[in-house]
């Protein structure tokens, strides 16, 4: 659903106002005898979904408060109060807020640094004006813009969220006050939409099901570099396989190449000079220092040199999954979407000028069926020359025509983005945005023209003339990191993974003791068909192990008792269901294969082979 700039502009209003209220209903909570109480304003934004306002409260507020202010809230919209706006002098202005720290802060702020009532710069040209809006008995420090009166914020589209700390303008070193979460819609309907993507994220955390699934940890020790657990570490090496065996097919040669190199080659690179803060660099004696590869690129260069190439070897296309390391500040660490330790589908793509058009036309192609194999639909996004550029003006046109001409061809005209000045210093790129089952865009592959970096490592092949040139080079990626990839898959999926990915791909659950010797020889036929089950725990009830199963989104139960021991079949319940259906051994260990191998996207009916 497209949000008109008029729609966004009315949300924001009415967020705005809502701020207000919500800092008179806290205010209206600690009121004591009809005095005010011992309330600290801090700021109240509107945000991207919503708003908040921070205070400094007599005590700490709990789920009873929340209810009460909602409730305040409520009652104050569905009176008509005008919300009134009046600009003060510093005087005014200071005597107005003489209890209220915080505000005369802000208020400094105003007069002084050319900022907002939020504490945030000001638009370019905009001289600082101290103005308060006023509703019923509440004013604020404010410059707007509101709805005119409390009746247009709609009470059902209104919600008390959360409480958090926050600290003074972010600082550790300034006080901590209280946050509180908001939200305000047009109407309920969209608020219960919003609630609903809400609780569907939170029951989607990845960072919270990796911990159910044990798919991976995180360790104070090695922040944002996670650990990979047998089953998570199962998911990664067949997203790998099936990355290695497209690749091959599609005339890519795999490398590995050093985890480590000394700093000459970074010189080189430039990685010295402009990525240096984003490396782990480690001085090994007086004389040598080395660095961790932050990026496969510079040693991709090395392998191209190796040889004298000819344009009759190109493309040539060198893949490789090497293990990176980026150096992050810790506050941009975010579970497995934003990581210190990470596998890239990468590859280096050498071509000369001429191929560029065809090349990204297979790189797309190869894109479009990944994405199909998972069932995600994506958008492409051109990247055009920034304003820091190296290279000349002419190439990077030219660069940019042809992938235009792949896009419009591709995606259809205007069916693609365009974000001018994003492109690399390097060459301009495409990007691959996908969107997840929440309808929330993520930033994954990327593919990147690069007329540089075999410039500075003296790249060369014999043309068809004879004549020595450089090749571009292509930098790709299409799972992007498989960290991040594996994180919105898990958040996706919500855990239930399609059949090929499932670390485990069935539970055997033998019904009494004494069909345990069967259950054995079913694990045994079915490891010897390449299915990953999962070891029947001897000690637990069934009941326990179907729960367990259905927790752990296993996409098939087999039950076992007598019926099935007499028949030699399994009675199989699939993760979605509560039917089971009865197969032969060697019917359900077909359908399986046929699943794993065609890699369906859902785990789809198995039924009975017909009969011959
Ligand atoms: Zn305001
Ligand atoms: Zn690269």
């Amino acid at each position: 659903m497209a949000t008109t700039d008029h729609a966004k502009d009315e949300l924001h209003r009415i967020r705005h106002s809502a701020a207000h209220v919500l800092a008179q209903a806290v205010r209206d909570r600690f009121k004591k005898d009809g005095q005010d109480g011992e309330v600290q304003f801090g700021i109240g934004p509107p945000i991207a979904d919503g708003f908040y306002y921070d205070f400094v409260l007599p005590r700490s507020l709990n789920d009873d408060d929340l209810r009460w202010i909602e409730k305040r809230m409520k009652k104050i919209v569905s009176q008509r109060h005008t919300f009134e706006q009046s600009e003060l002098s510093p005087e005014e202005a200071r005597e107005m807020f003489a209890d209220q720290p915080f505000k005369l802060e802000l208020i400094d702020g105003i007069l002084e640094g050319a900022l907002d009532e939020d504490g945030e710069p000001l638009p370019e040209g905009q001289a600082p004006k101290l103005t308060v809006y006023r509703h019923a008995d509440f004013a604020d420090l404010c410059g707007g813009p509101h709805v005119e009166d409390t009746r247009q914020i709609n009470p059902k589209a209104l919600k008390v969220l959360s409480i958090a700390g926050a600290y003074w303008r972010g600082d550790e070193k300034r006080p901590m006050l209280q946050r509180v979460y908001a939200t305000a819609f047009r109407t309920k309907e969209e608020l219960d939409q919003h609630l609903w993507r809400l609780a569907e994220a939170e029951r989607r955390d990845h960072r919270k099901l990796g911990k159910q699934l044990e798919l991976f940890h995180l360790d104070p020790t090695a922040p944002g570099m996670p650990y990979w657990l047998p089953k998570g570490f199962k998911l990664l090496t067949t997203l790998i396989d099936f990355w290695r065996e497209e690749h091959e097919k599609a005339g890519y040669q795999e490398i590995s190449t050093p985890l480590v190199n000394a700093r000459q080659l970074w010189d080189i690179s430039g990685h010295w000079e402009h990525y240096q803060e984003n490396m782990f660099i480690c001085p090994v004696d007086e004389h040598r220092t080395y660095g961790v590869k932050p990026m496969n690129c510079p040693n991709a260069m090395v392998v191209f040199n190796l040889k004298t190439r000819s344009y009759r070897d190109l493309p040539l296309r060198l893949s490789d999954c090497d293990v990176l390391h980026r150096n992050e500040r810790s506050g941009a660490l975010h579970g497995l979407l934003r990581v210190q330790k990470f596998q890239q589908d990468d590859a280096h793509i050498f071509i000369t000028p001429d191929m560029i058009e065809e090349e990204y036309a297979r790189v797309l192609a190869l894109t479009d069926h990944f994405y199909s194999i998972f069932g995600l639909t994506y958008t492409l996004r051109l990247g055009t020359r920034p304003e820091k550029f190296i290279g000349d003006v002419e190439t990077w046109d030219r660069a940019e025509a042809a992938l235009r001409r792949i896009l419009d061809t591709k995606a259809g005209v205007g069916q693609y983005l365009v974000e001018d000045g994003d492109g690399a210093f390097y060459g301009p790129k495409v990007d691959i945005l996908m969107e997840d089952a929440l309808g929330r865009q993520w930033q994954m592959g990327t593919i990147q023209l690069d007329f540089q970096l075999p410039r500075r490592f003296n790249c060369r092949y014999v043309d068809s003339d004879g004549a020595e040139k450089t090749p571009v080079v292509v930098h790709r990626v299409i799972y992007g990191s498989l960290e991040r990839f594996i994180g919105i898959l898990i958040e996706h999926t919500a855990g239930a993974f399609p059949v090929w990915l499932s670390p485990v791909q069935a539970t055997l659950v033998p019904i009494a003791d004494r069909h345990v010797e069967y259950a054995e020889a079913v694990e045994a036929r079915l490891k010897a068909a390449r299915i990953r089950v999962e070891h029947p725990d001897a000690g637990s009830r069934m009941n326990a192990r179907i729960r367990q199963a259905t927790l752990e989104k296993v996409p098939f139960i087999l039950v076992m008792g007598d019926t099935e021991v007499e028949g030699g079949t399994v009675a199989v319940r699939r993760r979605d269901s509560k039917k089971s259906v009865t197969l032969s051994v060697d019917d359900f260990i077909a359908g399986v294969q046929a699943l794993v191998a065609s890699r369906a996207a859902e785990s789809t009916e198995l039924s009975p082979a017909p009969a011959e």
